[in-house]
């Protein structure tokens, strides 16, 4: 069985859940199509209501649902408690701003007549998400196309199935008509399947570039417009004038956050040379500080990661990089628990032939370069084939600014830890994919922006030279 629920801290076997059924997948659809077909003539402002009531619910269920989701992929519980909560944030949030974002827009033409953007629905939407954030992944997809009236099917992670099924039950429970999210447990072919479906107009994909590789293929292939969210190897930059205590209290957090399982945590620390020694030494004590144990416990701050696959995996990585000749400053060492726990691990001295130069570690492992120049600085975070975020630490912020425009990333944050809220956009550049989600660019990716022109009459005079054919009596 493909989909269950194993806890990554003492390996029970939880729950497992069996495949959809092609039936299940079929009935998805049509419910799925009528939807849209139903929600094209409702009001936008009965969704609103109906998404500030999924906020509510999250809310109301937020301990179930932060329980289910540690137990599912490990997270520490103040974490997963702090996912319910933003997630009901971005659903008030869309449900405040979506009607305005989707109001038509007029634009200024020569053209005869009064000429407008409308923004309409386009039909299913088909989103595959991963497990390191449950909620909140669903909810990028979720909000924003619930408010235009694209119903979505959801594929969630193999691993993550009780907090993919919570979610909808959520939603169902929240009053959103049937077929506004159905979850399924479906296999990489029924994935396919859906997005091949002529009533499926839209695909959604966050995870590793694997996945968005596969799933990007048979969405350009059936000409379904996509959006990838994929990985990253996020440079954390700090300039020579930053002031270090701020860096000291950011870098480590930038890391460790959700045991270094986050598309934007800080992979690579990108440190000049004057404040290098104090920045090794404060990540060193900070990731020694750690204490592994029960996520359910919030006296736990290093939580297992998700699957022990994922686990050996980074340990296969590490492995890989000290015989490419990465020095290990701290870490690789095993953590005497049960659980799928791995050391937070710093690295120094990878090269540019070392694989760890250009490839994700999705985990606890920070590699840390020294530069000389900000040049250097900036040209090796370019260094790259990812493009997702970014943070520059500097003694001035505009200065900081300045040099977080010149890295090619979608988002970069200075003198702060990362963050994301309904209002920021979300995504990135390169291998770390393309569309955005959240704020009002993520409120258009599945929108039909359709033009409409109105005009009493027609006005020949009024066109634009050669676009209209030539009457022969003339
Ligand atoms: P993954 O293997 O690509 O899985 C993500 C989702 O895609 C899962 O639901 C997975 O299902 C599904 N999937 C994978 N291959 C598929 C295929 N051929 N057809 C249909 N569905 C497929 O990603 P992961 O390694 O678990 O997740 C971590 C990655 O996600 C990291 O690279 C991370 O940086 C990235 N990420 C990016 C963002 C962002 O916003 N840019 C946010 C979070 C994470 P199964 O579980 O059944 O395999």
């Amino acid at each position: 069985m493909a989909y269950r629920t194993v806890n990554p801290y003492n390996n029970e076997v939880v729950k497992e859940y069996p495949n959809a059924t092609d039936d299940e997948l079929q009935a998805a659809l049509a419910t799925g199509h009528d939807l849209y077909e139903s929600m094209k003539k409702q009001d936008i402002s009965e969704r609103a209501k109906i998404l500030h009531n999924v906020a509510d619910k999250l809310r109301e269920h937020e301990d179930e649902l932060a329980k289910a989701c540690t137990i599912d992929m490990g997270k520490l519980i103040g974490e997963s408690r702090g996912e319910v909560e933003l997630v009901a944030l971005i659903a008030d949030w869309f449900a405040d701003h979506g009607e305005d974002l989707l109001k038509p827009e007029k634009i200024d033409t020569i053209a005869t007549g009064e000429a407008e953007v409308q923004h309409h629905a386009t039909g299913v939407v088909m989103m595959v998400e991963p497990w390191n954030f449950p909620y909140y992944q669903i909810m990028r997809v979720f909000a924003p196309n619930f408010m235009v009236g694209n119903p979505m099917i959801l594929k969630h992670a193999s691993n993550t199935p009780t907090s993919a099924q919570m979610f909808a039950d959520v939603v169902a429970e929240a009053g959103a008509p049937k077929g506004s999210l159905t979850n399924l447990f479906l296999s990489y072919d029924q994935v396919t399947e859906a997005i091949d479906d002529p009533r499926v107009q839209g695909v959604a994909l966050t995870g590793s570039e694997r996945g968005g590789t596969a799933v990007a293929s048979a969405a350009g292939k059936a000409l379904k417009k996509n959006t990838m969210e994929l990985g990253g190897m996020d440079p954390f930059v700090v300039l020579g004038d930053a002031n270090m205590d701020d860096v000291n209290d950011i870098a480590w957090r930038a890391r460790i956050y959700n045991d270094g399982q986050v598309c934007t945590s800080s992979k690579r620390f990108i440190v000049m040379d004057n404040v290098y020694d104090e920045f090794v030494e404060n990540l060193k004590k900070k990731f020694a500080a750690l204490k592994p144990g029960d996520p359910m416990d919030p006296k736990t701050t290093l939580a297992p990661m998700n699957t022990e696959r994922a686990k050996n995996k980074l340990q296969k990585q590490l492995d890989g990089a000290i015989a490419a000749g990465a020095k290990v400053v701290y870490g690789n060492e095993p953590i005497d628990l049960p659980g799928q726990f791995f050391k937070p691990t710093i690295l120094t001295d990878v090269t540019k032939d070392n694989p760890a130069y250009s490839e994700e570690m999705f985990g606890p492992i920070a590699v840390v370069y020294k530069v000389h120049s900000e040049q250097e600085a900036i040209d090796l975070a370019n260094d790259n084939p990812y493009g997702l975020g970014g943070i520059v630490f500097a003694g001035d912020a505009d200065h900081g600014a300045e040099v977080a425009s010149q890295i090619e990333t979608g988002m970069v944050f200075v003198n702060n830890f990362m963050s994301t809220l309904p209002e920021i956009p979300f995504g990135g550049v390169k291998l770390s994919g393309y569309g955005r989600e959240m704020s009002h660019i993520g409120q258009m990716a599945f929108v039909n922006e359709q033009l409409i022109v109105k005009a009493d009459k027609p006005n020949m005079n009024n066109l634009a030279g050669g676009l209209v054919a030539v009457d022969p009596a003339d």
